[in-house]
């Protein structure tokens, strides 16, 4: 595929910046000219999914892919007027890439001029499909096969089962307990054995690995048949996490088309959190053919604090200009993958998957609550898609009076696990804390905290 000969068409105050000139592609190869040496403070090439254009900005199209690809590649400024430059592929290499032009003139506005969208690199090959994880990351599935896990139990079925919609809180406030349920619709969440993990994206740190790491031993010890691993290369990826910086020039955009960039999705987040799980790739009206096998995806974003955020009424005393934002590293690759493994949100302390916020134990690693109700969604017994009733009766938990308790006061259930689970919770902590390249405020004393209404 040859392109030549386009015209650079700057519109706005860029239109009159003496940058006229002409563009072009062979394949992915990108090339312009500009008419007159311009005055160029600095130059960069800037790709979104191309998918994003029809308002995909979780990126649903591309099993999630598209997220890491908001990517800005700085183009060295040299004293010829024409460039060549090869585009780097996607990351996934699963998706077609619209491509910007911008330029940043040392007195002027930046300016952006959009040459090419849709476009797709050629197939990759084997050596480019190829995986390998950070060196020093060691996945030992073995590392819990002395551990003799507990049957289910009722309080175990009742946390796979009960979700908190109730507002965030700082622990020491009761839930709202009307807010918390067994509600209506909420079925195991399972798929087909086998589970490869990967992750991609510019900002991921070895924290985010080792927690990974971490994660997949405790499920293989959950659910040996998963065969929880990293995946060795792109094809076989069927649960991908996504760690992207998220830059202001992301958010640029009227995606609504109507004016007010509150109306809008965004690809990303710059709050205090910008996670979530999800499973949007496993739906087949999606199209995504490969990833029906999926669980979906994990997601989270940092950012980088710049001065319009100090101002933002949200802001935290604690931000430092130029720093990172994000949580204790990694742990809320843990409340993502809670929720890929069936768990909705609890007000349960010390829970991954916790409204306890504010306090650091939204940050932990899976508690003895966490383990217990994912295994109840990992059991072999359980199939996809049952109910509480058809689960209960799956793994032979009788429906008697302590059942119709339990799924009317759900949060009777926190603290209240098989002692081996707690056990087992703690040795994940252990490990957790030992780590140079995690960290969490989890309390070391996690005495439980047990409702009682
Ligand atoms: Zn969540």
């Amino acid at each position: 595929m040859v392109v030549s000969g386009q015209k650079l068409a700057w519109t706005g105050p860029c239109a009159d910046a003496g940058l006229d000139g002409t563009y072009g592609r062979t394949d992915t190869t990108l090339t312009w000219t500009f008419a007159t040496q311009p005055t160029l403070g600095s130059m960069e090439v800037r790709t979104r999914p191309a998918e994003s254009s029809t308002g995909d900005l979780g990126s649903a199209l591309t099993g999630g892919f598209g997220l890491v690809n908001w990517r800005r590649h700085a183009i060295p400024v040299h004293e010829a007027r024409s460039y060549e430059v090869v585009l780097p592929r996607p990351i996934g290499n699963r998706i077609a890439l619209d491509v910007d032009l911008v330029v940043d003139q040392p007195d002027g506005p930046t300016c952006v001029m959009p040459l090419f969208t849709k476009l797709v690199h050629a197939e990759a090959d084997e050596d480019e499909r190829r995986l390998s994880v950070p060196a020093g990351i060691v996945l030992d599935r073995s590392r819990y096969a002395d551990l003799t896990l507990p049957e289910p139990t009722v309080e175990a079925l009742v946390h796979a089962f009960a979700e908190y919609r109730g507002p965030n809180g700082m622990g020491d406030d009761e839930p709202d307990y009307e807010a918390w349920r067994v509600w209506d619709g909420k079925v195991i969440r399972d798929y087909d054995a086998e589970l490869r993990h990967f992750l991609f994206g510019d900002a991921l740190d070895l924290g985010d690995w080792e927690a990974a790491a971490l994660m997949l031993e405790v499920l293989a010890a959950l659910h040996p048949d998963l065969d929880p691993r990293f995946a060795t290369t792109i094809d076989e990826v069927n649960l991908p996490q996504f760690h992207p910086l998220c830059e202001r020039w992301i958010l640029d955009g009227d995606w609504m088309g109507d004016a007010d960039p509150r109306s809008d999705q965004q690809p990303c987040q710059r709050s205090r959190n910008g996670a979530y799980f999800s499973e949007a790739s496993t739906q087949e009206w999606y199209g995504y053919p490969d990833w029906r096998r999926s669980r979906g995806f994990l997601y989270h974003n940092s950012w980088v604090v710049d001065a319009d955020d100090l101002t933002r009424e949200d802001a935290w005393p604690d931000w430092p200009l130029g720093g990172t934002v994000n949580n204790p590293c990694c742990s809320i690759n843990f409340h993502e993958a809670s929720h890929a493994m069936g768990l909705e949100h609890n007000y349960c302390a010390y829970s991954a998957v916790s409204r306890w916020d504010g306090l650091p134990y939204m940050t932990a690693p899976w508690s003895a609550d966490d383990l217990a109700g994912m295994a109840i969604h990992l059991d072999p017994r359980t199939t996809h898609g049952m109910d509480i009733r058809q689960a209960a009766d799956a793994l032979g938990i009788p429906r008697d009076a302590r059942f119709d308790e339990l799924v009317a006061n759900p949060w009777r259930a926190c603290g209240r696990q098989d002692p081996a689970w707690t056990a087992f919770a703690d040795l994940i902590f252990a490990r957790h804390v030992s780590s140079a390249n995690l960290g969490t405020n989890h309390p070391d004393d996690r005495t439980p905290i047990l409702y009682d209404r």
